[in-house]
């Protein structure tokens, strides 16, 4: 007799991730109001397609964490559950983009004997006349921090998808294709 648990998904209704193939935990970080909620709204749509799974590598957007920066200290788990990070900033907001740089800088300090993907992200490029950081600064930040950079918009789901397949692509680097 197959009694459900009270309360369990169904499994034919979303699929529910949690019994899926390895994942990966992407921790995003950034300032409250830079745009962290819209993109995870839209990693849970590449979630479905799942555009790596033919490799066989199960690769699966996991947990998506957030982290609203009020001090600019980050609790500890955060530093420590993420096999990549996403930085975000909003192009139209400066503070922002200074507090990617401390956020950078704490992850550096915190995980400092490990290579963990970081990238830096200037989101909001639709709001062109409110710009506030060029795309030359986000790419010289990132340089100097020696980690990737890309813009995109989440409102108009720009480069959004390259976002999601360059944090993949720069977690298996690492995991299958370890250097000394
Ligand atoms: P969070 O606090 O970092 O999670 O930011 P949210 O995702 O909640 O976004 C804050 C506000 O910015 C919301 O009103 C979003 O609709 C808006 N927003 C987020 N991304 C973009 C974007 O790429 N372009 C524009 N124009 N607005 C955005």
């Amino acid at each position: 007799g197959g009694r459900a648990p009270r309360g369990s998904l169904s499994p034919d209704s979303s699929g529910s991730p949690r019994l899926r193939k390895p994942r990966y935990r992407v921790v995003l970080l950034g300032d409250p109001g830079v745009g962290k909620t819209s993109l995870v709204n839209l990693f849970a749509g590449v979630q479905e397609r799942d555009p790596l799974d033919q490799h066989g590598g199960g690769c699966l957007w996991g947990e998506l964490l957030q982290d609203h920066l009020g001090d600019i200290s980050l609790p500890l788990h955060c530093l420590q559950v993420g096999n990549a990070y996403i930085i975000v900033y909003s192009i139209t907001d400066r503070d922002s983009f200074e507090s990617a740089s401390e956020l950078r800088i704490q992850l550096r300090r915190a995980r400092q004997a490990e290579d963990i993907p970081i990238i830096l992200v200037g989101n909001k490029t639709d709001l062109v006349r409110c710009r506030e950081v060029s795309e030359e600064e986000g790419q010289a930040c990132a340089a100097v921090f020696d980690c990737k950079f890309i813009e995109t918009s989440a409102a108009l789901q720009h480069n959004v998808d390259e976002l999601f397949e360059g944090v993949v692509r720069q977690i298996r680097l690492r995991q299958g294709g370890k250097k000394s």
